[in-house]
């Protein structure tokens, strides 16, 4: 009796790819305003996950951004910046 095989680490294999490629209508393109310099910056959501906070540098000032992200599939709802 094998204790290890092959064909399911190949299956696992498999599904960790299919994962990083998430479908592109899941990625959606949406914008928000630095609280600091004000500058508008857009930014690509990924809304599979249904909300989450990340933390961005400005594009123009370099400054840390908290953002808030509040997600339907496909679908960015509502953006939150604020000074991290
Ligand atoms: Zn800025």
């Amino acid at each position: 009796m094998a204790l290890f095989c092959p064909l399911d680490n190949n299956d696992i294999a498999r599904h960790r790819v299919c994962l990083r490629n998430r479908p592109m209508d899941l990625l959606c393109e949406t914008s928000f305003e630095c609280p600091y310099c004000g500058e508008g910056i857009s930014i690509t959501v990924d809304t599979s996950q249904g909300g989450y906070s990340t933390i961005e540098d400005c594009t123009v000032c370099c400054r840390p951004i908290q953002l808030v992200f509040e997600c339907e599939p496909g679908e960015v709802i509502a953006v939150e910046a604020s000074a991290a």
